[in-house]
């Protein structure tokens, strides 16, 4: 993989340009994903936006949002953007298979595929050019990064800040996360001197959102929520049921794994949902436990240090009792948290 400095020079010549992300995109993957591409239109290039799958509803303001095509669409609109593209940036993601039904696909493309990730240990061989930067807070943080060492700042326009606005307030937590460095705060100085309404952002994304969920919420919090003092852990299992009795959307349950993370002494946060074709699984951590790390050695998963998941093909009540074995594997370094 060679540095991404090295493509600056090519950015000058159009080119058909396709961004892609990992399946379910987030508020990062969505919004490093659109500001790129509002970016990289202004420079003249052909620029299609490919999620892997559907997304949840409150990204839908995200200025370009509605003409993202989803790859597991009932059309080839995107295979065939895909098939076409002379670059495929890929954004959010650090392995080929966060892509899900694409993988194949991306995997056999002739174009040169770009990296440009904060996750750890990504697959560089596969990339013709690419940055992975596990320090930095959120992908959309180093698009900005991208922008900025390109010599390109005038280019940040309302649209693209809004994007890299919500993919750094996301990733960084609203900006409570030890990622959030200086250079977080000075970027989003930077979104703010070119006009950014950064209040209205924070509505579209959590102020959104139906009863229902907030019902699904109060159900999971109260009937599906272990907690395990002697580990400080926390396990929410949710059966399929549950997904059903309460209409459950993509991205209905973002943030849900947060909640027992906040319960006093508790140092990782764990849930596991029966998604039918899988078993879902997220994982967050305080004081040194490395989540990315615990995905990795039981759940077929990866991520950050602090923020990780999973997937497996067991049943949910499998997948229950392999995280309590991992729990009592772990026991010492989790019981070590004094209260
Ligand atoms: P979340 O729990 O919000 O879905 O994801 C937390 C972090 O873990 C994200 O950075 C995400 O990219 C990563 N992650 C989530 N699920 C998986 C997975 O199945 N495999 C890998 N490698 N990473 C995942
Ligand atoms: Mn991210």
């Amino acid at each position: 993989m060679q540095p991404i400095q090295n493509i600056f020079p090519l950015l000058a010549t159009p080119k058909k340009v396709v961004i892609t992300t990992h399946q379910k995109p987030d508020g990062d993957a969505m919004g490093s994903s659109l500001g790129l591409a509002h970016f990289l239109k202004q420079l003249g290039h052909t620029v299609t936006v490919i999620s892997p799958t559907n997304w949840a509803s409150f990204l839908n303001w995200m200025p370009g949002c509605k003409e993202v095509l989803d790859y597991e669409a009932p059309n080839d609109k995107a295979s065939t953007a895909l098939a076409a593209a002379e670059w495929v940036f890929c954004l959010d993601f650090n392995t080929l298979n966060r892509t899900k039904r694409m993988e194949e696909q991306l995997q056999a493309v002739a174009a040169e595929k770009i990296l440009i990730d904060h996750h750890r240990e990504p697959q560089t061989e596969v990339f013709t050019y690419g940055i992975s930067d596990t320090g930095k807070s959120s992908t959309a943080e180093m698009v900005f990064d991208f922008i900025m060492a390109s010599g390109h700042e005038d280019k940040i326009t309302t649209e693209v800040a809004e994007c890299i606005y919500a993919g750094v307030m996301t990733d960084t937590g609203s900006f409570r996360f030890p990622s959030t460095t200086a250079s977080v705060h000075l970027l989003v100085a930077k979104l703010k001197e070119k006009g950014l309404q950064h209040s209205h952002i924070h509505e579209e994304l959590f102020d959104n959102f139906l009863e229902g969920r907030f019902r699904f919420f109060g159900n999971v919090l109260l009937n599906r929520m272990e907690i395990f003092y002697e580990y400080n852990t926390a396990l929410i299992a949710i059966p399929q049921q549950d997904l059903i009795k309460y209409d459950v959307k993509t991205g209905d349950t973002e943030g849900l794994v947060n909640f027992p993370l906040s319960i006093k002494g508790i140092k990782l946060a764990a849930i596991i949902i029966d998604r039918g074709e899988e078993r879902k699984s997220s994982f967050r951590s305080k004081d040194g436990f490395d989540v990315n790390t615990f995905a990795r050695k039981y759940f077929n998963g990866g991520g950050h240090f602090n923020a990780a998941g999973g997937a497996n093909k067991e049943s949910l009540e499998e997948v229950v009792a392999k995280f309590k074995k991992a729990m009592e594997e772990n026991r010492e370094q989790l019981s070590s948290y004094q209260f």
